[in-house]
């Protein structure tokens, strides 16, 4: 069924053009709220997207209706949850084009990538080994894999950028070595807004026998993702950045992955049957990976999310973020002394910037008593600020439900701001 915004005949396929946005951006309640006795406009989607009613009624009800613990319980209520919980899953593997037996549930990408870490690479690595990764990775996608180097003596090689942003991807060929085990790469870059040609990268990394971990956290909230096309082998996504109540991801991995893999974490549900001579039998994947009980309402909302963002149609979603990305450089252009890094082409709405002579803590204070809420400092990219040599940086990171008249509303509380600094 299509969002009542859509125009009859669109559909989910039809151009950006035809939605009703006005009326999208009704369907987020915190959205209409005031900061400081100001409109709020809230430009840090990028950190956590904010909420459709259709989410927050989904938990809600939930909670309300048919709250019980799944796979448990053949009680009426324990069936409903656990279908509810698996429906979620079901959904999520349609709208990543992958089989729902392949996605682990789990609390976030973090979580996924430490899956990875601990039950892939830990068993896997040794001394000599190199694990790949880029300047521009978010700490989730580099912590654990220094953690795994410490443990098994691996080395970490780090691919460098080019000063737009893009990733240098002459280096990347050249240090994928026979040597490399493992490519750890984003999809979309928190901070540079960078598209990464992931499906190129795992296509070179696979022809080198290189096994391939996407953070996909930045880019499914805000585009058309297909993961099967993508090739990876392994892909790492947040919910509370897709419209999903926090405490909600995936870990999407080949099957042969999966299966060759020993459990993370132990407990209830992960097991088929447990011994206490130690012949204890695993249950199968995904739920060899979903130990103890899981954030049940958050997957129920997470479903209602794929539903919400499905009926919107991503591909309308990433025309809306475009145009308003478009509007913001636009303005940004005529507003001196303000520097934005990251000028890839193609780029998603994430825009990191700074100001000459203001500090980005002080600007991200006074544009939040204008009501607009920014991210300032080093967005879980330590590497990455060191490279663009600045120690801090405010991001304004948009989202399908964010206004043009709150691009305009940014820029004069940015005017008034920068007037008060200055
Ligand atoms: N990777 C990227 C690119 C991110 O932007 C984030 C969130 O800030 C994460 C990983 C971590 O996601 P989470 O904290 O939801 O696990």
């Amino acid at each position: 069924r299509p969002h009542p915004g859509l125009p009859p005949q669109s559909g989910n396929g039809a151009s950006g053009s035809g939605v009703d946005w006005n009326r999208v951006r009704g369907d987020f309640p915190l959205l209409a709220r005031e900061v400081h006795g100001k409109p709020l406009v809230y430009l840090d989607s990028a950190n956590t997207g904010q909420k459709p009613a259709a989410v927050i009624e989904a938990v809600d009800t939930f909670y309300r209706r048919h709250n019980a613990n799944v796979s448990r319980a053949v009680h009426q209520l324990g069936s409903e949850a656990t279908e509810a919980y698996e429906g979620a899953r079901a959904k999520l593997a349609r709208f990543l084009n992958v089989r729902a037996d392949d996605l682990v549930l789990t609390s976030g990408t973090t979580f996924a990538i430490n899956l990875v870490a601990y039950s892939w690479a830990l068993p896997r690595l040794e001394a000599g080994d190199v694990i790949l990764l880029t300047r521009m990775e978010h700490h989730a996608n580099i912590v654990p894999w220094q953690l795994v180097a410490q443990r098994t003596g691996a080395r970490i090689d780090v691919v460098e950028l080019l000063p737009d942003g893009r990733l240098d991807l002459d280096m990347l060929r050249a240090k994928m070595t026979g040597a490399v085990k493992l490519l750890a790469v984003g999809h979309v870059s928190n901070v540079l807004g960078t598209v990464n040609p992931v499906a190129d990268i795992c296509r070179e990394a696979r022809k080198r026998g290189i096994v391939t971990v996407v953070d996909g956290s930045q880019a499914l909230p805000h585009r058309p993702v297909d993961v099967a096309a993508i090739g990876c082998d392994f892909y790492a996504l947040t919910g509370h950045k897709m419209c999903a109540p926090t405490g909600t991801g995936a870990l999407w991995a080949r099957r042969e992955h999966l299966e060759a893999m020993p459990p993370f974490i132990g407990g209830g549900e992960m097991i088929r049957e447990v011994r206490l001579d130690g012949g204890t039998v695993f249950n199968d994947p995904p739920r060899k990976f979903e130990a103890g009980t899981p954030n049940i309402a958050g997957f129920v909302g997470l479903g209602a999310a794929v539903d919400y963002l499905s009926t919107l149609g991503m591909e309308h979603v990433e025309a809306r973020e475009q145009a308003l990305l478009a509007h913001l450089d636009e303005e940004f252009a005529k507003v001196d002394g303000l520097r934005v890094f990251g000028t890839a082409p193609g780029k998603a709405a994430v825009v990191s910037f700074a100001i000459d002579g203001v500090h980005s803590h002080d600007l991200a204070t006074l544009l939040d008593l204008e009501g607009v809420a920014v991210r300032s400092g080093q967005h879980c990219a330590h590497p990455l600020l060191e490279w663009l040599g600045v120690t801090a940086t405010c991001r304004a990171s948009l989202a399908f439900y964010n206004t043009h008249d709150e691009i305009d509303a940014f820029i004069a509380a940015l005017h008034k701001v920068r007037r008060l600094l200055a």
